[in-house]
């Protein structure tokens, strides 16, 4: 901006935020980090290797995020698979993060979709080519509200479970991740200067699979929350 700017040119876009849980305050997102391949059983599933590797991180939008309870059924895809995670909000950023103290810059966590589309995925992989049209879509980050760590601490372990339709489909515990929280955030703090407002979508357990219009969809995380979304 220069000396001269009295504003900006159009209107400020929203700042895309998630609830707080039990009051009428929000968190504003500034970046949303998405972890890949982070529970050995969904790796396997995907056709890859369990051990223990560098995590990978790719991106989604942060308008991606949505609160509404309706998850509206992307065009240009036919294979659009679920995928529940525990979100990480984090309340301080930084460089270089000390795992042994990267949970004193979580604010909070909450339940999270990482929608994708599979096939677009399927793509992309098969052309070497980056996942955005597969992975950062409208809407395709649907959320819970998010729980304070000051009221429920930091959950290392817990069953994370999704149900379509009244059927378990996904089952598994947040000590399965093979880089847990402070991993995570000490090792995306070496390759990004992390900031207040940044979350993370920590990966999904084993069990991903498609939705159709109509579906209900329900999970949760022991001791963090609950999500329910419809998909329209
Ligand atoms: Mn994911």
């Amino acid at each position: 901006m220069s000396a001269r700017s009295t504003g900006f040119v159009i209107e400020v876009p929203a700042v895309p935020s998630i609830p707080v849980e039990g009051t009428d305050q929000l968190f504003p997102v500034r970046r949303v980090y998405c972890v890949g391949r982070n529970y050995a059983d969904h790796a396997i599933e995907m056709g890859h290797d369990p051990n223990r590797e560098p995590p990978f991180f790719f991106q989604k939008n942060p308008d991606a995020l949505i609160t509404t309870g309706e998850f509206p059924y992307p065009v240009k895809s036919n294979d659009v698979h679920h995928e529940i995670e525990l979100i990480v909000a984090l309340g301080k950023g930084g460089s270089n993060i000390s795992p042994d103290r990267a949970l004193d810059h979580v604010y909070g966590y909450a339940v999270g979709l990482d929608m994708t589309r599979r096939d677009l995925q399927a793509e992309a992989k098969k052309m070497g080519r980056p996942w955005e049209i597969a992975k950062s879509f409208e809407d395709s980050a649907p959320t819970s509200v998010l729980v304070p760590a000051s009221e429920i601490g930091h959950p290392s372990k817990g069953a994370i479970w999704l149900d379509v339709n009244g059927t378990r489909r996904q089952t598994g515990d947040l000590a399965q991740m093979i880089w847990n929280v402070p991993d995570t955030i000490a090792y995306l703090s070496e390759f990004f200067t992390l900031a207040p407002g940044d979350v993370i979508m920590t990966g999904t357990p084993a069990g991903v699979g498609a939705v159709e219009r109509g579906d209900e969809i329900s999970g949760g995380v022991e001791g963090v929350g609950t999500i329910e979304v419809r998909v329209v």
